[in-house]
Formats: C-alpha cells, structure tokens, sequence
C-alpha cells in the first residue's frame, strides 16, 4: 500500500474506534473512581484554540505574545479557585495531579529527606511511592519513602503507632521526617489532618493533602477542609469529583507562592495545556454554582449503592463506619473470584470499574495484578443524574455477574436499555449536548 493509502486508511481508522468509545460509553455504567465527565462547556474548551497557544509564566509577566485573552481566562481560574476553596495561592498550571505533586516535593523536600506516606493496599498514590516501586516521590525526587501506620479495620491512619515508628526511626537511624503526605487513591474517610499537622510540627515538617480524588467532594464542603486542618498545600486533579478537563491545581498560602511560582515554571512546565486551564475555570464557576448539591448526591448515591450490594451479597468493606463518606467504595469479591475476572466480566457487560488492592493484600501478599477487591465511585454516574433508586439497580446489575454468573452480554443489553433515560450531564450551566455525544468538527 502506499504511504497515502495507508496513511487515509490509518486517519478513518482512528477516527472510527474514537466514536465507537463514545457510543460504548453512552451504553455503560461508568463507576472508575478517578475519572468524571465534564460539562459541554468544558468539553468546548478543550477544542478550542487555547490548545494551540504558549503562556509560559505568569498572567501579564508572559514569555510570550497573543495572551490577551488567555492570561484573562488564567486570573478567572486563580480567582475561582480561591473562592472555591477559600486558598490564599492558587497555581492553575500543574498539567496533572501527578505534576502538583512533585512540585510540592520540590518546595518542601530536599533529595534525601524523608517523607512519610500512605502505603499503596491502604489507598496510597504510585506518585508518593519509593524508587523500590518506582514511585514518583523516589524517582524524580530521590525521596526517601516511609509508610504511616495504618488501621486496617477502620481504614484510618493510626498516629500513635505512626509517631512510635518515627521515634524508631529517629533513635535508631538518626532519620527526621521532612515531609507528610495525607490523601489517597481509595480516599473513603477523611484524613486526620490536624493530628498529622501536630505531628509534624513535633519535627517541623510540612504537610501536603493530595486532594485527586476528593477535589469535588472538598469544593461541595462534604469532606473535609484540609488548608483550614492544618496543610501546607493541597494537590489536586481538576478530573476526577470535580468534573473538569484532565489538569492539576496547588492551593497553597501566601508565604510559600513564590516558591511554588518558581518550581512550577521554568522548574517543571513549559506550555501548561491553555485550553485545559480553560476548562479548570469553567468547572470552577460551576463548582460554585452546583457543587454543594452535586458533593451531597455523590456520597449519598456511594452509601446506596454500598448497602445494596451488601444486601446483595457481596461484600462491601467497612459497613460499620457506613461504608464511605466518600464517592469511593470497596468490596471484596475473592469469594467469586480475583478482582481482575471480575473486572473483566463487568467490562463485558458495560459495567466499568477497576481491580483494586485492599487492606487484606498487604497482608496476604496478593500479586497486584489479581488484588482480593474492586474500587468503585459515584460521581460520574451522579452527574448523569442518578439518585439511590439507580444504585439498587446498579448493584443488581452487578449482582448478576459476579454472584448469579449470568452471562456478561446479556447483563449488557439491560444496561444499555437502563442508560438511555441517562444521557445529559447534571450540575452544569448549560448541557445541550448528550454527555458523551461524538463532536465532529472536520
Ligand atoms: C489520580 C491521582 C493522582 C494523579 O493524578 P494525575 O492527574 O493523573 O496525574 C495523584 N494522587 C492521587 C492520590 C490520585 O488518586
């Protein structure tokens, strides 16, 4: 074939399997933890010619011309997320949560220093892992990576057993924390900030809240208020319970933005995706408006949808502290089978979650790739504008594949016929469009 046809061939080629995702979508029940659907508006955004431009530095002190407007929308963003989350410095320009991390690193940590964090089965981030597992916080930034105590039958940080460990540490090999992290990837509680601020201020060390995952529930003031608990700084992903493009934010106070400033640019960014700063602020202004709502729906929908699959029988952890105050919630499904064949048979039948480690993994030494668990979040479905009448029929759906054995594509055509009343984001100013509607622009 010549490189013409090949290349047309190629060009129709992606172009397909890109609607066939948005039809497949359209006709699933998408329960991902860490991802959301954002508004038209934010999706307009994104195609927008923002996209194609450089800002490099701050809004009005610009490396580069043709910023009228951009460096306009930017202040908007900064301003929005102020008022959102009540924070004295807001940097837009983290291109990933991931990326808001390491400049915290930077700021606060040295190469060498010792930072404490959560373990991965007990919900840590790969991005504050140790070099031994090829986490950021040892790769990038040669962070030496020491775990929190955790108890497993609370799924809650324990700071006696954590400050005893550090003591060790102390005495024993001279180490002093410089650094602790707090949020999580299975964030189902809110973290003992203020206790965890006192802990370090014992070694005058920072704290940094990685709100990825809560960033929406925080913004709806259903979770916790992490600067006013005691952080340092707050990470985030502006995609996941808050509903924008795929970005990062810092939140932090006025004493370390110049800090922060200089690591996030030159430091680590160059372009800092324009079009996705555009979309943090309209997610922002919508954040204000209908967040509140939103945030109390996600975590009400997340303990219906816990009770139902208990009473379905499958076992949803931590039913005695009421399962979640979060959007997150995981079962156990070893009974059945390993998290990855359930994951694989719920795919089948359009039901989109993931395998996840639980606290009994860390224990039993579970190979990561067929974890005990599932992980499973609301919000998504919540923006389509589900209640708890939706999650009993979720769970069911889910009932009938991992504990009946029903065949997968049978359970699918049902839940292609229960999406179609299903079909427009919630929360928003404006949603003329079908959530995810295939834009054609060419
Ligand atoms: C998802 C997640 C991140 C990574 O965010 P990206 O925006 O994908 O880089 C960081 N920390 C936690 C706790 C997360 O769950």
């Amino acid at each position: 074939m010549n490189k013409v046809d090949y290349g047309r061939e190629a060009f129709q080629k992606v172009l397909n399997l890109m609607e066939e995702h948005h039809r497949w979508f359209r006709d699933s029940i998408p329960l991902i933890a860490s991802e959301n659907i954002p508004s038209p508006a934010v999706r307009e955004a994104l195609i927008s010619d923002f996209g194609n431009r450089y800002a490099e530095g701050w809004p009005g002190e610009r490396l580069y011309a043709g910023c009228r407007y951009i460096d306009q929308v930017e202040l908007l963003a900064i301003e929005l997320g102020k008022k959102v989350y009540d924070a004295e410095f807001v940097d837009v320009r983290p291109i990933s949560g991931v990326m808001a991390n390491i400049s915290a690193y930077i700021v606060f940590a040295n190469p060498g220093d010792l930072m404490v964090a959560l373990a991965i089965p007990h919900g840590g981030h790969i991005s504050h892992g140790k070099l031994k597992w090829g986490g950021t916080a040892g790769v990038v930034r040669n962070l030496d990576v020491e775990r929190y105590e955790f108890d497993e039958e609370n799924f809650m940080i324990d700071i006696d057993g954590t400050r005893k460990r550090l003591e060790k540490l102390m005495r024993e090999e001279g180490k002093k924390p410089r650094l602790f992290m707090l949020g999580a990837s299975v964030f189902l509680f809110p973290h003992p900030v203020k206790e965890v601020a006192e802990l370090a201020a014992e070694y005058d060390a920072k704290v940094v809240y990685d709100a990825a995952h809560v960033a929406g529930l925080i913004a709806g003031k259903v979770f916790q208020d992490p600067l006013r608990e005691g952080a340092d700084a707050v990470t985030l992903s502006t995609h996941k319970t808050l509903a924008g493009p795929q970005h990062g934010m810092i939140l932090s106070w006025n004493k370390y933005s110049e800090d922060f400033k200089r690591v996030i640019f030159p430091g680590l960014h160059s372009n800092h995706h324009l079009h996705a700063v555009a979309g943090v602020a309209i997610a922002l202004a919508e954040a204000l408006a209908f967040y509140e709502e939103y945030a109390r729906q996600i975590v009400k929908n997340a303990k219906a949808l816990a009770e139902s699959l208990h009473e379905k029988g499958i076992e949803v952890l931590y039913e005695h502290r009421g399962y979640t105050e979060s959007h997150t919630l995981v079962a156990d499904v070893s009974r059945f089978m390993d998290g990855m064949k359930a994951e694989k048979k719920l795919e089948e039948a359009n039901i989109i979650l993931n395998r996840n480690l639980i606290p009994k993994d860390y224990r039993l030494k579970t190979d990561y790739r067929t974890p005990s668990g599932i992980r499973m979040g609301t919000q998504e479905v919540t923006r389509l504008g589900m209640r708890e009448e939706e999650m009993k029929e979720i769970a069911e759906f889910i009932k009938l594949v991992l504990v009946d054995g029903r065949e997968p594509r049978e359970v699918a055509a049902r839940v292609r016929e229960f999406r179609k009343q299903f079909q427009h984001v919630q929360y928003a100013f404006s949603s003329q469009t079908e959530a995810y509607q295939y834009i054609k622009i060419r």
